[in-house]
């Protein structure tokens, strides 16, 4: 089988392995449907250090399940499922909380040596707890848009339960990328009255407005805190989407926020400590968020999927196959395309 592997920054490619197998009794092989690249997949992407093995990438897909363990029960072979981003085995107390990112047993596919998704063939640990089977066929319209449930649709969710969001409500939205553009549609979802989108690509701000976006600041830093300010009356927003992890974004949330407001930081951190010290405890700001329990919220946003209410999909806006992948992360990192689907 191939799959898709990084060895240093810029350096991505498709390799051969042995197909997977069964290891552990918990297990389950699932053939990759669709796959995508990340925007997190960018940040090794431009500072990997050179590795000989590389790292096996890919953390979102939807699959078919060709085979599993003894002791896998809630999916069989030939379902369609979803695969999360993070392995979680559905039974420790912070799966049972609904934060199956924090799980006892958790994993991230496409890190830290687990085998990744932008692949023909992958193995899927804990497959009871992790893997999440829909009723739709692999060829079904939906699929772009399922495949958002395996992170950035989830994510841009997480966002903005982190960040309180409720109807009426003022929200930002920092990040242009597929998260933030997802973040878009969550905070439309749960009732936000006004939706500033903080970025600068006119592909992205066009589908941003068409998912619900009100106003556009292209401005950043200071200059993006006044315009947001402007925007809302003088105050800020009560909700900050934080989508990006750069130190400038997530001081630029924490400064847009208005007094007892609250950032929802979903963008992998690229720094230490957390920007924002003063501002946020003088306006009594909460910061909150990190990996999003996406297996958690495919019950609550699959019905919205299913029933065409809402069409995360839409951030794909090119489709490669398995030798198109090195090419992806190219258009990717050059903002040439929005997010880049794999079909293997
Ligand atoms: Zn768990």
């Amino acid at each position: 089988m191939r799959a898709t592997v990084m060895h240093s920054a810029g350096d991505v490619r498709i390799e051969d392995f042995r197909d997977p197998s069964i290891v552990e009794p918990t297990d389950a092989i699932m053939r990759v449907v669709r796959a995508c690249v990340c925007g997190s997949d960018l940040w090794p992407y431009n500072s990997m250090e050179p590795s000989e093995a590389g790292q096996s990438m890919g953390h979102e897909a939807i699959g078919v399940v060709e085979d599993v363990g003894v002791e896998v029960g809630s999916v069989k072979r030939g379902d369609l499922v979803i695969m999360p981003f993070a392995i979680s085995d559905g039974t420790c107390e912070f799966c049972h909380d609904g934060l199956q990112t924090a799980c006892v047993h958790v994993g991230f596919f496409g890190n830290n040596g687990m085998n990744g998704a932008q692949a023909e063939v992958l193995r899927i640990p804990y497959a009871d707890g992790t893997l999440y089977p829909v009723a739709v066929g692999e060829d079904d319209a939906l699929l772009p848009s399922l495949l958002t449930l395996s992170d950035v649709m989830g994510t841009g969710h997480h966002a903005a339960v982190a960040a309180k969001v409720a109807p009426g409500n003022r929200v930002a939205v920092v990040g242009d990328g597929a998260v933030g553009l997802c973040g878009v549609i969550a905070a439309k979802r749960l009732g936000a009255e006004q939706i500033i989108i903080l970025g600068r690509h006119p592909d992205r701000i066009a589908l941003a407005h068409e998912f619900g976006a009100t106003d556009v600041v292209s401005e950043r830093g200071a200059e993006a805190v006044e315009r947001v300010k402007e925007l809302t009356g003088g105050h800020g927003v009560h909700s900050v989407l934080e989508c990006v992890g750069l130190d400038q974004a997530v001081q630029t949330a924490i400064e847009i926020a208005r007094p007892g407001g609250a950032v929802g930081r979903v963008g992998v951190p690229q720094h230490q400590a957390i920007p924002g010290a003063e501002p946020s405890f003088f306006g009594n700001t909460t910061v909150g968020g990190g990996p999003a329990p996406v297996r958690a919220y495919i019950e609550e946003l699959l019905p919205d999927v299913l029933e065409g209410r809402i069409e995360p999909g839409r951030v794909f806006d090119r489709t490669v196959d398995l030798d198109g992948v090195p090419d992806g992360y190219r258009a990717m990192n050059d903002r040439e395309s929005i997010k880049v689907m794999v079909k293997p």
